[in-house]
């Protein structure tokens, strides 16, 4: 390196550069004219193509100089700083993805490689068209969808599902206009100097530790536990001004899209301007915008989805992982890594803080704090007048229940008393559609999904059947696939479209909503209608398990469950753990406004241990009985756990190399490990290919990662066969 500087190569300087095609290594190329700096994002040429990557480092040498090709240019965006390498780095290692894959994540900015020069953006225009068509019609949803946001042409395009011929058009008539894009702007900067709201004492106590740890400028992690309705969100917004007095910037990750409209507008209270937002509902010129300016350190605070950690931030002093337990934050397919975990390695290599909140912890979290691991505030009642929900079971089997009926007497009762005085019920279903099974009444058959091993569910509102595994849908057909017998299919089970059709049933006046996911066309038309409940909208609310998230609805003081039993069932390590959380959750919507409210469990099974925990509240006691209970087994978090998933349309093919890959487990012995399987994964085929899992248990010290690294190493893959390792596995289907 020239310079006497160890950051910067000079022309011609043999530099290593890592890119996004998957190669499996570096490559040398000679810096090009005007030279680079280390972690440059740079085109460089592979073949006839041109690539993306980054300087990672000085070249290895040692061939024919000649030879090597120089850098092609270098892109406009600033270096990836070092301890974003060293994260990218471990992170590949930990999760044993190649590191392509992982550079892929941190270079996701629309438009890097685009040559310098003016970009057009799209936004509406001041015109109503003159004529109205279908495919306008589509343009201008878009636009009001995202509601003043720029576009790309392509992205504007692909979005409404039209030319972009359409779009030229409606910009020569006034309908859209056509702008060049100014530099990226930064973003207004947050103040972090304006008045907060005033904080309840234990309120007060814990932003004052939170702020001292991130005034101390290191790594540390902190688990903030504060029951449901506590006021986490203004306690971490005090670590966050803290961290921006720093001068440093602050990530903040939500489990849903959904929920930050809520807190772009806590934000712009707190500190006077909104935060930068990335997450798919962003436009891909907003995005471009934020990716540039965390690289320039020109936005304070970042509010997203788990892929924002993968931003190229300069100087990274906070990350908030909010709902730490919601199991959104494992990405579960591509690269397999658990955000809260990625948070954690990440802040330890730029000396920032961590803070997980959340008021039912995930067990991890918990016993990492317990082992003095991380540091845990908690917060145990609610703010304000508001008060915690009263828990109590509806034993099923002393009720009186029709056939197709889920709702309880007693629950219907408290529901008619609740709306009665002008209050709202959630009803909770975590169960999408219609009715999980369709079954012919004459020869038995189950409607199943064509390419995969699973029962398909009826969606009524979309009027069709729809496999929940690959997304296939397909009318509902008239006869029996099987039997041929016509008019004899019928629906068993509750959806949260049959519960819907029993509450207009039986609370004809009332008004009624249902929340679930499907539903909606898309974020905004959701967060429209949380906004709405909010506001007192619907007497009735009908919900999966996006209810369960951090969502405030004033009049909401009664809920019901309408089986808490449903993830009981089943032989899944967490099941007790996500019952806890979910009915937990669920049932801390209610009585977050100053009446209080009353959390109602339907179980046929109230005594068991898991429902008794959720209605007693002991949860220390609940955490205790399930840690030691892994501890005993051996289990994460004690001890460590990696899936190996196989699939290959060719089901012979999958179970010889499952088989040879079990028997060959030399590597794995080495280390104590032990390996299970290979055995048919719960859904056994998807998309038409057939999928086996193995299982590899280890000691928790156990050198994991090599192990696996060299046993799967050893091994040829077929090429129609798929190896995905899991490392950490949240779920096992
Ligand atoms: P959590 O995330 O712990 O469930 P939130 O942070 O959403 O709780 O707070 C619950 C409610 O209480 C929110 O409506 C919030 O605005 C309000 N709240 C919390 N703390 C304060 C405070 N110090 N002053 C005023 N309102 C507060
Ligand atoms: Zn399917």
């Amino acid at each position: 390196m020239g310079d006497g500087r160890s950051d910067f190569f000079d022309e011609g300087a043999l530099v290593s550069v890592m890119t996004t095609e998957p190669l499996g290594r570096a490559l040398d190329y000679k810096a090009p004219e005007g030279g680079c700096f280390v972690g440059a994002f740079v085109e460089v040429p592979l073949g006839p193509r041109r690539v993306l990557g980054v300087v990672w480092g000085a070249g290895e040498g040692g061939y024919d100089l000649a030879k090597v090709r120089p850098v092609t240019r270098v892109l406009d965006a600033a270096p990836m700083g070092e301890a974003m390498r060293t994260f990218l780095q471990r992170a590949a290692d930990y999760t044993l993805t190649p590191m392509p894959a992982m550079l892929r994540l941190a270079s996701r900015a629309p438009g890097l490689a685009d040559p310098p020069g003016p970009r057009k953006v799209y936004r509406k225009g001041w015109a109503e068209p003159d004529r109205m068509t279908e495919a306008r019609e589509r343009v201008i949803a878009v636009l009001d969808e995202y509601g003043g946001a720029a576009f790309t042409l392509s992205e504007l395009a692909a979005l409404a599902e039209v030319t972009t011929s359409v779009i030229k058009t409606m910009v020569k008539i006034g309908a859209v206009s056509e702008e060049e894009a100014p530099r990226d702007l930064p973003y207004p900067p947050l103040d972090p100097g304006l008045e907060g709201k005033p904080l309840a004492p234990d309120q007060a106590a814990a932003a004052e530790q939170l702020r001292a740890v991130v005034a101390g400028g290191r790594y540390g992690t902190t688990l903030l536990k504060g029951v449901t309705g506590s006021g986490k969100t203004e306690v971490y917004l005090e670590a966050v001004a803290e961290c921006l007095q720093q001068g440093r910037q602050a990530l903040v990750l939500l489990p849903e899209i959904a929920l930050t409209s809520e807190f772009l507008n806590r934000v712009e209270e707190r500190f006077g301007a909104k935060p930068g937002e990335w997450h798919s509902g962003v436009t891909q010129t907003e995005r471009r915008r934020l990716w540039r300016m965390a690289g320039e350190g020109r936005v304070g605070l970042v509010v997203g989805a788990r892929s924002a950690l993968f931003l190229p931030f300069r100087d990274l002093g906070l990350i908030v992982v909010d709902e730490e337990h919601d199991t959104s934050y494992k990405q579960e397919d591509g690269v397999l890594y658990n955000a809260r975990d990625m948070a954690v390695l990440r802040a330890s290599m730029t000396d920032a803080q961590v803070v997980l909140a959340s008021a039912t912890p995930c067990l991890e979290s918990w016993v990492n704090a317990a082992s003095g691991k991380y540091a845990r505030i908690d917060l145990t009642s609610r703010f304000g007048v508001a008060e915690l929900p009263e828990m109590r079971a509806i034993d099923m089997r002393a009720e009186r229940l029709e056939q197709n009926r889920w709702i309880s007497p007693t629950l219907a009762a408290a529901v008619t008393d609740r709306i009665g005085r002008g209050e709202q019920a959630l009803l909770f279903l975590n169960r999408r559609g219609y009715a999980p099974v369709t079954i012919c009444r004459a020869c038995g058959h189950q409607i199943g999904c064509d390419h995969c091993d699973a029962r398909m569910v009826e969606h009524r509102f979309l009027k069709r059947l729809v496999c929940h595994q690959c997304g296939e849908t397909k009318p509902m057909p008239e006869a029996c696939p099987h039997c041929k017998a016509e008019g004899r299919l019928a629906p068993v089970g509750p959806g949260v479209e049959r519960l819907a059709e029993e509450v207009a049933a039986r609370f004809p006046d009332a008004r009624l909503a249902i929340l679930s996911s499907d539903l909606f066309g898309s974020a905004r038309a959701l967060k429209e209608m949380i906004g709405k409940i909010a506001e007192g909208g619907a007497d009735i609310i009908i919900g999966t398990q996006i209810v369960a998230k951090g969502h405030n609805f004033p009049l909401l003081t009664l809920v019901g469950v309408i089986d808490a039993d449903l993830g009981l069932q089943g032989s899944d390590l967490r099941a007790a753990e996500r019952t806890f959380q979910l009915v937990r959750q669920v049932s801390g919507r209610a009585g977050r406004g100053d009446r209080p409210g009353v959390a109602l469990i339907q179980s046929y099974q109230p005594e068991h241990p898991v429902i008794r925990a959720i209605l007693s509240g002991e949860e220390e006691a609940f955490w205790r009985a399930e840690a030691a209970e892994r501890q005993a087994a051996g289990m994460p978090p004690f001890g460590r756990l990696a899936g190996i998933i196989l699939s290959s349309p060719d089901v012979q093919t999958v179970f010889d190399f499952g088989t040879d890959l079990a028997r060959r487990d030399g590597p794995l012995r080495r280390i104590g490990a032990q390996v299970f399987g290979p055995a048919p994964a719960p859904v056994a085929r998807v998309r038409g290919r057939h999928r086996v899992r193995l299982l590899v248990k280890a000691e928790k010290a156990a050198p994991l990662q090599a192990a696996l690294a060299d046993w799967v190493g050893q091994m040829k893959i077929p090429a129609n066969l798929r190896l995905a390792i899991d490392i950490d596995p949240q779920s096992f289907y």
